[in-house]
């Protein structure tokens, strides 16, 4: 950061802020996710944009410990009024927001008034994954299926805004212009749509994007959950990504898609091992489904979050892979025979978005990695719902239910082999040190109190 690279952020700002005024934009976003999995946000005008570019925005490093209900915690090195950090917007990823007419969004890198990483920077984790998938010669693809349901908070509770069934074309009736002013607020940020459906759950709707590098991939849950949420309300409705939005029903996944190249061949297809494996593309998902109870205290870190991570919901709550088993937290995705070397992928579906998503690709990437030539293999598959086998069976297979705690999903985080030192001490301080407040907050709270709690946080 010498005054060189601030001059050229300065001149780059500037010209993008050009842009914005003529396109009639006022004011950026800059935004990013905290360890609660709460998108946080500091705004600046068009014209402070060649600033915030080269000298960053100031916010506190205390964001590191706060909590969902915005109770503040504190970690071994991080907590209290006093700090400052700076907050420097990706420039290569500033869009005009569709559903926000006016302003445009950028995600933002932490870095020290002194200029040097901030260690608690969920991206830069994130970052640092994705290099390492490089240095191994993998090109690495993610894609996000992102789930919400629109309603409203009424005296009684929630009300779903539609009535029509599960994957049912009557929700797509009933909000046409809904959906159609999604797509194309989506299509005007650039964002490539794969699909959009209704989903399970009353009012609830998913939508498939288009995989991107990891960061990149991560950047555009965080743009297209606001575009979302813009787009709703824009329709007098709310949207929610909240893990569970009313006790006991199917709650909002997040699952997350990869795939893996080396050379330009898919490592999930046209290999020897089982559906065409590779041994590479075989031992990365053996090192995620090995660390998969720890990554569930990353990808299912909330107390909602183990409301939704239950058994025969589609949420993956058991650690066990198995081709296109929409039980198995690890689902291999083969796809149409004649186009697997395409399409093979894999997917973690014990995730939800309560998840940093940053942590999330900077997870999945450190667990597969650690595994990637080392040769590990997968163990049998399970072809359909673990809930269904009984508990001899399951010792069999070596399956086993994820962690139903956050405490416990903690410890075998604590445990793991890999993910602590990836994060970093100041990153897995900060970031236990949340989950364990919201745990205990919530510790005598009914599954009714802690859906309430957290229905509109995420
Ligand atoms: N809603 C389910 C979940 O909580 C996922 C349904 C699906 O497989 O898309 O993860
Ligand atoms: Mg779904």
């Amino acid at each position: 950061m010498d005054a060189e690279w601030r001059e050229d952020q300065r001149r780059r700002g500037h010209a993008a802020a050009v842009a914005l005024v003529e396109d009639g934009v006022d004011g950026v976003a800059l935004s990013y996710v905290d360890n609660a999995g709460v998108t946080r946000v500091k705004a600046v005008p068009v014209a402070r944009l060649p600033h915030a570019a080269a000298w960053g925005v100031g916010m506190s490093p205390v964001f590191d410990v706060f909590c969902v209900d915005d109770s503040i915690t504190a970690g071994r090195s991080v907590g209290g009024p006093a700090g400052d950090l700076r907050l420097y917007p990706d420039l290569d990823r500033l869009v005009r927001l569709a559903g926000q007419p006016g302003w445009a969004w950028a995600p933002v890198d932490r870095y020290a008034q002194d200029g040097a990483e901030h260690p608690g920077c969920q991206r830069a984790f994130a970052h640092r994954a994705a290099a390492r998938a490089e240095a191994a010669g993998v090109e690495v693809r993610m894609g996000f299926e992102i789930e919400w349901v629109v309603g409203t908070e009424e005296s009684g509770g929630f009300a779903a805004a539609c009535r029509g069934p599960a994957y049912g074309m009557t929700r797509m009736v009933e909000l046409d212009e809904y959906c159609r002013d999604l797509l194309t607020a989506l299509a005007a940020e650039s964002v490539e749509v794969l699909q959009l459906h209704p989903e399970y759950s009353p009012g609830q709707f998913e939508l498939s994007a288009a995989p991107l590098a990891p960061v990149a991939a991560a950047d555009q849950v965080l743009l297209v959950r606001e575009t979302v949420r813009a787009v709703s309300r824009r329709h007098g409705m709310e949207a929610t990504f909240a893990p569970t939005v009313v006790a006991g029903t199917v709650g909002n996944g997040q699952h997350l898609h990869l795939s893996l190249r080396r050379d330009g061949a898919n490592l999930f297809a046209g290999g020897p091992g089982r559906y065409g494996l590779t041994a590479a593309g075989e031992s990365f998902l053996a090192g995620v489904l090995e660390s998969l109870p720890a990554l569930v205290a990353i990808l299912a870190p909330s107390v909602p979050s183990h409301l939704r991570l239950v058994p025969s919901t589609w949420a993956g709550a058991y650690r066990c892979w198995g081709r296109e088993n929409r039980e198995a937290a690890l689902r291999l995705v083969t796809g149409s025979e004649g186009e697997t070397g395409e399409t093979a992928n894999a997917e973690v579906k014990c995730l939800d978005a309560s998840a940093n998503p940053y942590l999330a690709v900077g997870a999945v990437l450190t667990a597969g990695l650690a595994a990637l030539d080392r040769g590990s293999t997968l163990p049998e598959e399970v072809a359909g719902d673990p809930a269904a086998l009984d508990p001899a069976e399951l010792a069999r297979l070596g399956v086993e239910r994820l962690p139903e705690t956050v405490e416990s999903a903690l410890s075998r985080l604590e445990a793991d082999e890999v993910l602590p030192g990836a994060l970093g001490e100041y990153l897995y301080d900060a970031f236990t040190a949340v989950r364990r407040a919201e745990a205990a907050l919530f510790a005598d709270r009914s599954p009714e109190q802690v859906v309430a709690a957290t229905r509109w946080r995420y």
